[in-house]
């Protein structure tokens, strides 16, 4: 296949943040690709778990307008079901003058996409670039390998955010085109995994073990620290051991504090928060257990970082 042809491979972008100061290092174009098979109760981006298109209602940005007999808030609540809600409103994205109604995710060509994030490029400077994030982004396994394809052609850094929640194979796609892996690691108890993520972590471990054989991309290991899953030092302590036996491969270990920052994201979906009532961590919590995964991880030498 020629590097043009990777352009017209399609798939489900739900948003494209530019500028963006996380993910990867220097300034990013993130592009947050729709679908992922975990379930994460704490989930941010609720809008990127289904691989499909979603109707969104942001209740409070509506005017009513009085484009319609029942504003749109009222038939919302009303419908019930996505489905019915669907029937009801699907048309209503086109004709909303505030965008309270809308449809997240949308069908575009890699070329497409690339050509937003070339606007970026003139602001990399030498350290920025692209970042596949989601969602988790190897659930469109082509459509990830053909933008890292063509960033890759055009010189542009390239970084991958994944739950390592993937079939070996689409790893072997999209490693050679990656400067950088951000593989998250939630806990390394299995039953704990499965009953918080949806999903039990053998895979994600495994993937972890073969990419450590590896010498590149570089690999970040990255961990959203959670009250009330593993936002203690058993917890971290645990992934640290883990991480520690994988040796010197891992160059950086960030810890991500919880945020509700999603919350209003599950009532605009109509459904509900499933972590709800859990304390955020202050910054002396955060620095306590930084402390903890850094002395576990002393004998590597990696370093510890909070944020990401
Ligand atoms: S189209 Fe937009 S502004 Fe009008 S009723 Fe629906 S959500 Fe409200």
């Amino acid at each position: 296949m020629e590097i043009g042809d990777w352009g017209l491979v399609e798939g489900i972008v739900f948003d494209i943040q530019r500028y963006s100061v996380h993910d990867g290092p220097g300034l990013r174009t993130n592009v947050f690709l729709k679908g992922c098979p975990l379930r994460c109760a704490w989930c941010a981006n609720p809008e990127s778990q289904n691989l499909q298109p979603e109707l969104m209602l942001a209740a409070h940005s509506c005017m009513t307008c009085g484009q319609f007999v029942t504003p749109c808030p009222v038939c919302w609540e009303e419908a019930g079901s996505a489905d019915l809600r669907i029937a009801q409103l699907g048309e209503r994205p086109f004709v909303c003058p505030t965008g309270a109604i809308h449809w997240v995710g949308e069908r575009r060509s890699a070329g497409d996409v690339m050509a937003e994030v070339r606007r970026d490029a003139p602001f990399y400077d030498r350290s920025g670039g692209l970042t596949l994030t989601g969602g988790e982004a190897t659930m469109q396994p082509a459509f990830a390998e053909a933008l890292l394809r063509l960033a890759q052609a055009e010189g542009i850094h390239t970084a991958l955010e994944t739950s390592g929640h993937t079939q070996w194979s689409v790893f072997e796609r999209l490693l050679p085109h990656l400067d950088l892996l951000l593989y998250d690691l939630k806990h390394v108890d299995s039953e704990l995994h499965r009953r918080h993520t949806g999903l039990d972590n053998a895979l994600i471990l495994a993937n972890l073990c073969r990419i450590a054989d590896l010498p590149a991309p570089k690999l970040i290991v990255r961990v959203p620290v959670i009250p009330g899953f593993n936002a203690d030092a058993a917890s971290l302590s645990a992934i640290a051991a883990f991480v520690l036996s994988l040796g010197r491969r891992v160059s950086e270990i960030n810890l991500l504090p919880y945020h509700t920052l999603g919350k209003s994201k599950y009532q605009a979906l109509g459904r509900d928060y499933p972590w709800d009532d859990q304390p955020r961590l202050t910054d002396a919590e955060m620095q306590r257990l930084a402390a903890v995964v850094a002395t576990e991880v002393a004998p590597a030498g990696t370093p510890v970082r909070i944020g990401g």
